[in-house]
Formats: C-alpha cells, structure tokens, sequence
C-alpha cells in the first residue's frame, strides 16, 4: 500500500509502526455552526482510507477530536447570549448527525479539547522545564527556533517565515522573544470560559490540543496524521515541533493532505462565505451523492463543487444502486440454483475487476479509478445475467458490487420510495401537531420526510412539498 507523505513529498510503502495495526489522528472541525462540505472532504476521505485498510486486514485505532474552544465559539456564544459550552455542544451533537448520514464510521475515539485540559498543562510544563516554551505574563509561548527541524512539514525556511493567519491574536503578544513563538496558553478575557494554570486562568493554544489528544489516545509515535491542507502551516508544523520538543521521539511516520473543495475555483470556507452546509446539501441529496462526489475524484486534488457534477455523481450512484436492485429481483425469480461451468469461469474473469479496485486503492487511495472498477464490474453483471443464470452466479456478483462499494462506504440499498398519499397524511399531522404546539412533532415529522427526499415549504397558501 503506498501514501504520499506530505513530509517527504513522495509516495512511500507504508509500514505501521506496529505490525498490522495502524494508529491514526485526524484533525476535527471547530464546532460553532453546521458543518459546510468543505470540512466534510477530510472526514469522507479519509473514513474512506481506514475502511480500505480495515478491508486490508489492517486494525485501525481512528481517533479524531472536534476543538471545542475557540474564539469562534466564543464570539458565536456572545452574539446568541447562550454559554459557549452550549454552542459547542449543540454543533457536536448536528456535526454528529451529518457524519453519521455521509456513512462515515465512528471514530474508534472522538475526544474534546475541553476535557482533556490537565494533559495540555502537563506537556506545556515539560515544554517549559525543557526550554522549549516561556511565561510571558500569563501567556506561554514556544520557542519556535529552539526546535531546530521547524519548517519540516511545511518546506518553509525559518528565516522566510511569518507567524500563520491562524495565529489569535492575545494581549501580551508584544512579549514574545521573536515573533516566530506561538501561543500555548493565554489568559482569559472577561467572560470567556477559562481553566486554572500555572501561568494564569485561561485556556489552551489550538495547536497543543491536537498533540496532546494524539499522544494520550494514540501514543508518542503514531503512524498516520492527517487533515485539509491548509493545516500544514502552521497548525501541522506546529505540532510537530510541540510533540518531537515533548516526546523526544518522531511524532508521526506519515502525514496526508486532502485538497480543496472549491467552488468558483476558491477554496469554500466560513469566512468568504461561499459555503454550502451538509444540511444544505441533505435538502437536495441523499448525502450518499455527496460521498460519491468527494470520492469520484483523487483526494489530493481540488475539486470544484458544482451543480453539474453533483448531479453525475447521482447518476452514477444510481446506475450502481440500480445494477444491485436488478441482481436482487433476478435473484428472487431465476429457478438455476448451482452455478454452472461457464459461470464459474466468468466469475473468474469478474474477479479482475476486484484486483484492478485494489491496485488502485493501494496507490495513495486512487478511489477515482477505483469507482472506475466498479463500474466496469457493474457493467459486466449487466451483460452476464440472463434470465438462465444461476442464484449462486448472481448473488456472487451482486456481492461483490455491494462489498466494493462498502469499502468506500457506499450503501447500494435503494431507498424506499414514499407514496403521494402517505406524504399528504404525514404533512397533515405535521399541521395539526403545529396547532396543539407540539413543535417537536412537527420537526420529527418534517426530518422523517426528509430523509425521504421530501422537502417541504411553508407558504401563504399552505404547505407545498417536493421530492428533491
Ligand atoms: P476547521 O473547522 O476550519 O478547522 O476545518 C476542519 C477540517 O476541514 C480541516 O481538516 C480543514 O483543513 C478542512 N477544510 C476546511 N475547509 C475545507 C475545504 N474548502 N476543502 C477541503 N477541506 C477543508
Ligand atoms: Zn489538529
């Protein structure tokens, strides 16, 4: 199996750590709002890569944090008047939702920042008895050219280098030894949420999170780290020079970037506001669409998000859904049980589309090509079956559709389609549980209609629904 390593710039065979367990951190969403799709590339992507290597036979311990405090919760907190602890709680819970609906699996840990703080003092502390981070009046910074191989990660020279746009400002910024120190603990501002230290009553620097949270849940050395790309610099470098600082050993074998979910050719994010929430999405799609969207192109490379594409991902998704309902029709109704000698021998040839779905998984997580195979097998069993064939012939390549298609965390189970009659009568209780103020069965109702495909509108002249 190889991976582009992003600390070496090339594809390199990889070899756990441990013989045939793998360790791997994946960087989570800061939660203050629904997540858009741009943050769900580095969950559908890489989810993809732990269930090819589960396939592989490889044991994967998955662990991916959400960062649950920040000035971005903070000032979200502020503008509702509710605590921050709410907002994050509420955004973890709809982030939740929305990975469970993209299929993405649970993290073997998914721990917060937030209650795992003692850590974070604990290796603040060592960095400072080692020379490698100061006080500066409550706030504690690392010093950044102590630790001689920084730059590493991201190929950038010290010299060259200016503090990252993600760097918060804080009060006391004007006390770093060189402006290259970034922050570990600040104090807090008044009415911000704040832990007790020995520097002062405040809370963590969002890099520190990341290396404590890997070393407690996955140990000094882990095999894979990974994320979008622009967290290379300088959250990535960074923890890399905090870990290797505190641990004297090499934080992680290997480093993987996903590319950018773009849309007009720049890359989506909260603060242009050219986003698209999954919710969003979840109106229109299955999000099984968006999955084999993400998918349908090489993980490194940008896509641009567009209605276009969006709907030949449907269609796609749909001829592989469709190949296995017919399978499963054909199977219900052929009366050939036992395979016979010619099936046996196209089964044969079937399975060359399985290894070319291999190859191209195992050079650096190509699921392009890999959907190709798919296709391509899809496309074989169309031909292959006949109202002659046996049950066995046609469950072994139904099976096959739908184990491929799991490796990519694609269900092919088509969806119940919901009759005109039973929407009219689910809408009507919706209008009557709105009327006795029974809001929670409305929304019940309305989020059953939905995951149906069913939108629905409420106008002057009534509710008007349609499938998406
Ligand atoms: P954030 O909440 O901004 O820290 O982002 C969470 C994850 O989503 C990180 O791994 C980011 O790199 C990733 N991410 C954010 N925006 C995009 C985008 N437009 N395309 C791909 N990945 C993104
Ligand atoms: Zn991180």
């Amino acid at each position: 199996m190889k991976i582009y390593n992003t600390l070496t710039r090339k594809k390199e065979e990889f070899v756990p750590i441990e013989e045939g367990k793998v360790r791997m951190y994946v960087c989570g969403p800061t939660v203050y709002n629904l997540i858009h799709i741009g943050n769900a590339r580095p969950m559908i992507v890489f989810d993809t890569v732990r269930r090819y290597m589960e396939y592989a036979g490889l044991e994967v311990n998955y662990v991916t944090n959400f960062t649950d405090v920040d000035d971005k919760i903070i000032k979200a907190a502020i503008e509702e008047g509710v605590s921050a602890d709410e907002i994050s709680k509420r955004y973890i819970a709809e982030c939740k939702k929305d990975m469970k609906a993209l299929n993405v699996k649970e993290a073997t840990k998914h721990p917060l920042a937030t209650e795992e703080i003692d850590g974070m003092i604990e290796m603040i502390s060592n960095l400072i008895e080692k020379g490698y981070a100061y006080d500066s009046n409550g706030t504690v910074y690392f010093r950044t050219r102590k630790f001689n191989e920084y730059g590493k990660l991201s190929k950038k020279n010290i010299d060259d280098l200016e503090a990252g746009h993600r760097e918060i400002k804080v009060a006391g910024e004007d006390n770093k030894e060189d402006p290259l120190d970034f922050v570990l603990w600040k104090p807090k501002k008044d009415g911000e949420p704040f832990w007790v230290s020995p520097w002062s009553e405040g809370r963590p620097g969002w890099h520190i999170e990341c290396s404590v949270m890997s070393k407690k849940y996955l140990g000094d050395s882990i095999d894979i780290h990974a994320g979008g790309e622009d967290l290379i610099f300088p959250h990535h470098e960074n923890e890399i020079a905090q870990s290797e600082a505190a641990n004297g050993a090499e934080f992680s074998k290997y480093w993987m970037h996903n590319g950018f979910l773009n849309i007009d050719n720049k890359k989506m994010s909260k603060s242009l506001g050219n986003f698209f929430t999954v919710r969003d999405i979840s109106e229109k799609y299955d999000l099984q669409v968006l999955r084999f969207f993400m998918l349908s192109a090489h993980y490194r490379s940008p896509i641009n998000f567009s209605a276009e594409l969006m709907e030949a991902a449907k269609n796609g998704l749909d001829r592989i859904i469709t190949a296995v309902d017919n399978l499963k029709h054909k199977e219900a109704n052929v009366t050939n049980e036992a395979l016979a000698d010619e099936e046996k021998a196209l089964l044969e040839n079937a399975k060359e589309f399985e290894s070319k779905f291999r190859k191209a998984m195992e050079d650096d997580f190509n699921t392009a090509d890999a959907i190709s195979s798919i296709f391509e097998l899809v496309k074989f069993a169309n031909v292959s079956v006949n109202e002659n064939s046996s049950k066995e012939f046609i469950i072994a390549l139904k099976d096959m559709i739908i184990a491929l298609s799991d490796v990519l965390g694609i269900i092919t189970d088509k969806k119940e389609e919901i009759l005109d009659e039973e929407i009219e009568k689910l809408i009507e209780e919706r209008q009557m549980a709105r009327k006795s103020k029974n809001f929670a069965r409305a929304d019940e109702i309305r989020n059953i209609l939905l995951e149906k495909g069913i939108v629905l509108e409420d106008t002057r002249e009534g509710v008007k629904w349609k499938r998406a």
